[in-house]
């Protein structure tokens, strides 16, 4: 048996904010992520870059995955975002098995949310209003980046 470890959510939450605040000041979509081992140690952090590099495959969720580089299982690691994931990085947590998924926010955005969850992964829903408005701003600017980013015309 495993032996249980308090890992403080809220605290992990922090560095995937600070990628989103990175990608706002960089004129992107504020949406960050980060990977985290069960115990807390950070894999790799990253942030939607679809804007900077032209490049809609970059989300929060995929830069920080492949920041984090080859991993041999992914059971115990915990993919923190600001933001609920989408299809796409719902996908990639169903794919590679990860145990845990910690999202700043799911009320801009429900994703695979209930999907995941009815998979078995672990889905913990922090409802941090710094991140509700850090998105809630942009999109009340960028009304036209948003809908690109989610795949609505
Ligand atoms: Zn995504």
């Amino acid at each position: 048996m495993n032996t249980p470890v308090t890992v403080d959510y809220a605290a992990l939450l922090e560095t995937a904010i600070e990628e989103a605040r990175t990608g706002l000041s960089e004129g992107g979509v504020p949406i960050g992520a980060a990977l985290f081992r069960r115990d807390g140690r950070l894999l790799g952090r990253g942030r939607n870059r679809r804007v900077q590099e032209g490049d809609p495959s970059i989300h929060g969720e995929t830069d920080a995955f492949r920041k984090a580089g080859r991993q041999r299982s992914y059971r115990d690691t915990i993919m923190v975002t600001t933001l609920a994931p989408c299809w796409y990085c719902s996908g990639l947590v169903r794919q590679f098995g990860i145990g845990t998924v910690v999202v700043g926010e799911s009320q801009t955005f429900q994703g695979g949310m209930d999907w995941l969850q009815s998979l078995g992964v672990k889905v913990v829903d922090l409802h941090s209003q710094a991140c509700i408005d850090l998105l809630g701003d942009f999109i009340a600017r960028h009304p036209e980046i948003w809908n690109e980013d989610i795949g609505e015309d």
